[in-house]
């Protein structure tokens, strides 16, 4: 039998702001799937972090049922009047072009253009975001007020971009723990100047990555993937599949930086160790959802395909959809706030310390309680007493009875803290305790034994 230690909680000092300044660094970049933009991105996480990598997989090559694309650059993109007055121009927004547009060149009818151009006729002042990855197109997007005003009969469309055969680049780190058993992170790194869907998350995750870096020691093995959305993740997992038998529990992390709520979807396996944790995480928060899995969304329908079926939910606040800012203009860095993203900082930071935890404590006296005043336990001897307040970070005495109550071996401290309505740092606190007066010790799961007869 291996007793084991506890490791310290993750400091969740971090500042929401500092997250916030990694979201306006990025903000203006025009990003895609592939092209210059995306690799800008991931070399400014790359002088974030250490040991962060990068691969670039050339267009044409086959991942699965998947075709790596074409890349694509855009250097100009304007709209002109026939006095070629600009009107539209992706230097205001890189909203503006309709990604993966091919370059045109000439004066179009206003009959010819309309089929070109995207708006939202509900949202009359804001641009969309819109796509043709896969079908050969060029168009702009901009506000159906912009479009109201265009009454000429001639325009001049002047996009300049090249799709041509390049390389598709994701970025990855591992940070390797005591047990190749790894904890994923996936983080799509694709849409242009959007501040909630994918800055957020991207943001969040460096300063994860940097805290994770920083520890001492780790049990688990953390690996951070920065990918292009859906043929990102098929691209990995097509060139990493014998890596996936590692993973043990997985997030897709996107829209952290909204005032929403938090909601969990699940992986695909209901079992999943990490449905278990997400929902006892946010067990204590009442606004949080849990939704079941469904093969819509984000990359976790790439993790969660059935060939893979791998233990990966998604964690955001408000999902992709249900928010009328989502994939519009409006998606902006007043739409993420500091205090939104300081606490899904948090919420990760938490998950981890539960991870690096995942012990069973055993009573060393379980027949009839141990004398705890004996021992300063009882009245507690801690400031959480004098103020008399539950504090989120600090044990309280019941908190402290349940932990030596429940420590039977077949409860970890997140059942402890669950059962007890506790959150995990002050169990944590507690077990701690109680393990440094000797009245518990600490297993992994398959070495936690029953009690000896007394
Ligand atoms: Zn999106």
């Amino acid at each position: 039998m291996f007793e084991q230690h506890l490791l310290p909680p993750i400091s969740r000092d971090i500042s929401g702001h500092a997250i916030h300044q990694h979201i306006r660094a990025l903000f203006p970049i025009l990003r895609s799937i592939t092209g210059k933009g995306i690799v800008e991105t991931l070399q400014y996480i790359s002088a974030q972090i250490k040991n962060f990598s990068t691969t670039s997989v050339a267009s044409g090559d086959l991942v699965f049922d998947w075709t790596v694309p074409k890349e694509w650059n855009v250097s100009s993109a304007k709209l002109m009047n026939k006095h070629k007055n600009i009107i539209i121009d992706i230097n205001d927004s890189t909203l503006h072009i309709l990604q993966y547009s091919l370059p045109f060149n000439g004066l179009v009818s206003r009959e010819e253009l309309e089929e070109h151009l995207f708006t939202l006729p509900n949202q009359p002042d804001l641009i969309p975001y819109k796509t043709s990855y896969y079908t050969e197109n060029w168009g702009f997007c901009l506000s159906e007020n912009q479009k109201k005003k265009l009454t000429d009969t001639h325009y001049y469309v002047d996009i300049d971009a090249t799709l041509a055969p390049g390389f598709l680049t994701y970025g990855e780190v591992l940070i390797p723990g005591e047990s190749d058993e790894e904890f994923l992170f996936s983080i799509h790194c694709c849409h242009p100047s959007l501040a909630n869907d994918n800055l957020s998350s991207l943001a969040i995750a460096i300063e994860l990555i940097r805290k994770l870096q920083d520890l001492p020691e780790r049990r688990l093995s953390y690996r951070f993937l920065f990918l292009p959305g859906t043929i990102g993740s098929i691209t990995w997992l097509a060139r990493n599949s014998d890596k996936t038998k590692n993973i043990k529990n997985g997030l897709v992390l996107s829209c952290l930086g909204d005032k929403g709520p938090f909601t969990y979807k699940k992986a695909r396996e209901d079992s999943a160790s990490i449905n278990t944790l997400m929902s006892k995480l946010l067990s204590r928060q009442s606004t949080a959802r849990i939704w079941d899995f469904e093969p819509y969304g984000y990359d976790e329908r790439q993790y969660c395909s059935p060939g893979f079926n791998l233990p990966v939910g998604c964690l955001m606040r408000s999902p992709n959809g249900t928010f009328p800012e989502y994939h519009t203009s409006a998606d902006n860095l007043d739409f993420v706030t500091p205090d939104a993203l300081e606490s899904s900082f948090s919420l990760l930071a938490d998950l981890i310390t539960i991870t690096e935890n995942s012990l069973y404590p055993v009573s060393t006296s379980p027949y009839g309680e141990p004398q705890l005043g004996k021992r300063g336990l009882y009245p507690l001897q801690h400031e959480a007493l004098k103020t008399d307040e539950i504090r989120d970070d600090l044990p309280d005495q019941l908190g402290l009875l349940w932990a030596l109550n429940l420590s039977d071996g077949k409860n970890s401290i997140l059942d402890i803290a669950s059962r007890a309505q506790r959150s995990f740092r002050s169990i944590l606190y507690a077990v701690g305790l109680l393990q440094k007066a000797g009245l518990l010790k600490l297993y992994g799961r398959e070495q936690a034994q029953p009690f000896p007869t007394p």
